[in-house]
């Protein structure tokens, strides 16, 4: 159970503990500064992750990173159980009770043993069943083309022309699922797995539209009416429309022209 306020112990029943973590997940993330702080056992399975990232040795004896990674299980299958199987999640709350358990799952991996033993440790935390949430892909590749239809006329740097994409809180639909396989922490329920393609020509799709709201080439007119060709761009600032003649233009000239 993890102990939220330590100098008020008995201040706090269980389901308000819960009822409290849960809304520093959500406001926060599971990477959150405050959950981390706040939920020791979570705090000890990102230590091990960040000595990994830093390639330092894990700070922790195994042992202990066990029982953190046993307690961070605990209390997202009691989470999931309270929701209930079928049940969809939304928002931050969907992907923070994915990111807090495959977190502690990748610490486990990281210091302890293999990913079919964390999966029996998480099947052990649930008392039989566990659950997880179809959170879907956080992050995805863009093809290596895409450039081609962001920037057809090739004036954009190279290093503008993006090659990954967030997919803010995860493009699975969110409902809570058994997650049975026996060495694999699942991120899609099935029915988004048969529709990865769709998902991911989804995640382009949005990727191509929020480049074009930003900026198209367009033909405008100088004050003695001759065509000058230029670019609509939405102002960084002040949101407006504005037209520039210059593709590197951020701001209208009400907001004080600047280049990138
Ligand atoms: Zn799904
Ligand atoms: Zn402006």
């Amino acid at each position: 159970m993890p102990s939220i306020e330590r100098d008020r112990p008995s201040a706090l029943s269980p389901a308000e503990e819960s009822a409290l973590l849960r809304y520093w997940l959500m406001r926060d993330g599971a990477l959150g500064r405050f959950a981390r702080e706040q939920w020791p056992a979570f705090g000890i399975c990102n230590d091990v992750l960040l000595d990994d990232f830093f390639g330092k040795p894990v700070r922790h004896p195994p042992e202990k990173v066990h029982a953190a990674v046993g307690e961070v299980f605990a209390f997202i299958q009691r989470e999931l159980a309270l929701i209930g199987k079928g049940e969809r999640l939304e928002g931050k709350l969907k992907e923070a009770l994915w990111v807090a358990q495959s977190d502690a799952a990748k610490a486990f991996r990281l210091s302890v043993g293999t990913a079919g033993e964390a999966k029996r440790l998480q099947a052990a935390a649930a008392g039989g069943t566990p659950l997880t949430v179809c959170v879907g892909r956080r992050l995805r590749r863009l093809p290596q083309d895409i450039g081609d239809q962001l920037d057809p006329l090739g004036e954009v740097e190279e290093y503008r022309i993006p090659t990954l994409t967030w997919i803010r809180n995860g493009d699975g639909c969110g409902i809570v699922m058994p997650d049975e396989d026996r060495s694999r922490f699942r991120w899609y329920c099935n029915r988004c797995r048969k529709r990865t393609s769709e998902l991911k020509d989804k995640a382009i799709r949005n990727v191509i539209a929020g480049w074009e709201v930003r900026r198209f080439r367009i033909v405008g007119r100088d004050q003695l009416g001759n065509r000058v060709d230029g670019w609509k761009v939405r102002c960084d600032k002040c949101q407006q429309w504005f037209f520039a003649r210059v593709l590197q233009a951020r701001t209208c000239p009400q907001c004080g022209h600047r280049r990138r």
